[in-house]
């Protein structure tokens, strides 16, 4: 198996679009460009602005390119715990807000005719273990009370794999190849007519009152505005807000190609994507090219400035021993890469997004659920930054000048979190 850098999923863009070199003048300047700052310099450039965008590799190279292709519905916290936790009107917002994500996702693709192995067949939170599905039953009627279009199903029915017992299927959403994906959004970006710098890192974004200056190691972006996209290194800018998010590296796996009957013999007819009901989720999908991609279960906190890694061999062998346990009937498939991503997990497992200054615009911390999130909010930021009122669905996220606490999330709690799962999927082994 190698362990990669580069994901799976599509090749680097080549050629890069230009360095920046020199000071430049726009009206907005975009600062990350995953799917959204892409998102955001569509709607920017689309509604008559002058857009800079810089990006630190090239467009999409981040969590946006790397991740597993779910577009879902979920929001990353428990719903069983918002449902005691959050106030019921915010709690509908939220999932509202998660809802219309996917949709606009799904009309990006449409629209801008990106081939990308868009599959809408929904996924299903699927229970492992007897206690994961009464978990799963309470939190389908959580999902249903709060307007999620999501229903409980049965395993065998649902044509889940033998050992996934039922679940919680989110009728909206489904998969994509992620990788082609954002290929497809980086052509729809520069065709938008956005300046586009790629190998441009942002060093600092300094808020000078009557607008914002962007320095980089070959120049500066001079703008009345910016939005601070660039996820999970968000904390590395001063002007960022502090302690809103735990940058959080978690991984991926591919197996090599299995025959289709294989599949079926094991019970996974349906092909559903699922994601786990544990702590930290298990997410296992089938590709188009007949290989089962999976990952997360364990995942390391870092610290900005995040380095460019590959994963560690232990999270990978960690990743193998769950796939035989979960897959006993796949015991002799093969395994052929391993890669892995940044992704930002606020303390309360909840998307956020704000102002860090007068000027800049942040959008943060979708907490490793923001495919189709992150492109939504670059979107509404976008309409926002451009002097339109704040839609309601940006409104269910928005901290406006909010200060954080020091997070929970770091790397003992992730890792007494996944002891915690270990632990469990043990005395369910036991009890089985
Ligand atoms: C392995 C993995 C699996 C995942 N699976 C899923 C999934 O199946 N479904 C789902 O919904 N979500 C998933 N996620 C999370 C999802 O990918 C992210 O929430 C989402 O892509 C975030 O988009 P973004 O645009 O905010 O950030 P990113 O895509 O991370 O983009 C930020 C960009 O900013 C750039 N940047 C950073 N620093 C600078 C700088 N100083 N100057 C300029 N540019 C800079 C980066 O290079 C990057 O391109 C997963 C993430 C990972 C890593």
């Amino acid at each position: 198996m190698k362990i990669m850098y580069d994901t799976g999923w599509a090749a680097p863009p080549l050629p890069a679009e230009p360095q920046l070199a020199g000071d430049v003048h726009c009206d907005v300047v975009v600062i990350g460009g995953g799917g959204g700052g892409m998102a955001a310099a569509i709607r920017l450039a689309e509604s008559g602005a002058d857009v800079v965008l810089v990006e630190a590799r090239t467009l999409g190279a981040g969590a946006s390119g790397r991740n597993a292709g779910y577009i879902t519905n979920s929001i990353a916290a428990d719903p069983e715990m918002l449902d005691h936790l959050v106030e019921p009107d915010r709690l509908r917002a939220l999932y509202r807000y998660a809802e219309n994500a996917v949709h606009f996702a799904e009309s990006t693709i449409d629209e801008h005719r990106i081939e990308c192995g868009h599959v809408k067949a929904g996924i299903v939170m699927a229970a492992v273990s007897k206690g994961q599905l009464r978990r799963a039953r309470r939190i389908a009627k959580v999902l249903q009370k709060n307007g999620a279009a999501s229903e409980f199903v049965d395993g065998r029915e649902a044509g889940l794999p033998e050992g996934f017992l039922g679940g919680v299927r989110e009728r909206v959403g489904g998969t994509v190849n992620p990788g082609e994906f954002v290929v497809g959004l980086r052509r729809a970006t520069i065709a938008a007519g956005v300046r586009v710098y790629e190998h441009t890192p942002a060093r600092d974004v300094t808020d000078t009152g009557d607008g914002v200056t962007v320095d980089t190691p070959g120049g500066s972006v001079r703008a009345k505005r910016a939005l601070l996209m660039t996820n999970a290194d968000n904390g590395a800018f001063a002007i960022a807000p502090k302690n809103l998010a735990t940058p959080t590296y978690t991984c991926l796996l591919e197996t090599e190609p299995i025959a289709p009957e294989r599949l079926d013999q094991i019970g996974w007819t349906s092909r559903a994507p699922m994601v786990s009901l544990h702590m930290i989720l298990e997410n296992h999908r089938v590709t188009p090219r007949g290989t089962i991609v999976f990952g997360t279960r364990r995942v390391e906190a870092g610290r900005v400035p995040l380095p460019e890694r590959t994963p560690s061999p232990a999270v990978a062998d960690d990743l193998v021993r769950g796939f035989r346990e979960r897959f006993p009937g796949l015991r002799d498939v093969g395994f052929r890469s391993v890669w892995g991503g940044w992704i930002s997990m606020s303390g309360t497992w909840m998307p956020a997004a704000g102002e860090a200054s007068d000027n800049v615009l942040y959008s943060q911390a979708c907490n490793g659920h923001g495919f189709a999130q992150a492109q939504y909010v670059g979107h509404l930021l976008a309409d926002h930054v451009g002097g339109a009122p704040r839609h309601a669905d940006l409104d269910a996220i928005w901290h406006g000048r909010k200060r954080f606490r020091p997070s929970v999330v770091n790397g003992p709690t992730l890792y007494a979190g996944w002891l915690a799962d270990r632990a469990l999927d043990r005395l369910a082994a036991l009890t089985h």
